[in-house]
């Protein structure tokens, strides 16, 4: 079973790609790890990738493409993979299509992680980092009471600029431009799957496992 995982940052959806992991024996295939390891192993797509990223260019999707085929023709994704982090675009959907074609395989569902704006915004917005020790807190999920190392206190709280309220805004919205017509898109071809990702952590990934079973009965 071959899934695409669809989520805003802050969905969660991370969270929920580990865990089809460990209960479907999925390969998770995060187009940000793959970038890492190849730009590590210093292969030749590797080396490409590296040279637009020191630029601030986008990575072509062609080299992205390569890298995802590569990656799917291993031997460990004999029961399914999980892609997460790709497509963003419909350019990119229609190229994942062809690579579906050519190795042979098709995309079963499209898992996407809903969650209200206001949501997003709270969750990312409330992260605050202690400066002395860089243990990440968040206001009102994991609030700052000691630090572990126990030699500072409150006062040593910031909040990086990504996380600070408009930035977060900002990236949403971003994110919304470019993948809801992916959304859209494999809405209308009845792949899309949705999953609500508000509530206890336990209870989204009991939905979303139940969501994933159903996939084709
Ligand atoms: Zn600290």
């Amino acid at each position: 079973m071959d899934l695409v995982l669809l989520g805003a940052p802050g969905s969660g959806k991370g969270t929920q790609a580990e865990h089809l992991q460990r209960e479907l024996g999925l390969t998770h295939i995060a187009s940000g790890d793959l970038f890492r390891d190849h730009v590590k192993r210093q292969t030749e797509l590797g080396i490409q990738a590296n040279d637009y990223m020191t630029r601030g260019a986008l990575v072509p999707d062609a080299i992205t493409i390569a890298m995802l085929q590569e990656r799917i023709a291993r031997p460990d994704t004999v029961n399914g993979v999980l892609l997460d982090g790709f497509p963003r675009t419909m350019e990119q959907a229609i190229a994942l299509n062809e690579l579906m074609n050519r190795l042979e395989r098709e995309i079963d569902g499209v898992l996407y992680v809903e969650v209200p704006d206001e949501d997003l915004i709270a969750r990312l917005s409330g992260r605050v980092i202690c400066r002395e020790c860089q243990v990440p807190f968040h206001v009102t999920a994991n609030p700052f009471r000691v630090c572990p190392l126990g030699r500072c206190t409150g006062e040593h709280l910031y909040q990086r600029s990504d996380d600070a309220p408009d930035t977060v805004r900002a990236r949403l919205v971003t994110y919304y431009k470019q993948t809801a017509p992916v959304i859209d898109y494999y809405r209308l071809i009845k792949l899309l799957i949705t999953v609500s990702g508000v509530g206890h952590v336990d209870d989204v990934k009991k939905a979303t496992l139940a969501a994933v079973r159903a996939i084709g009965r």
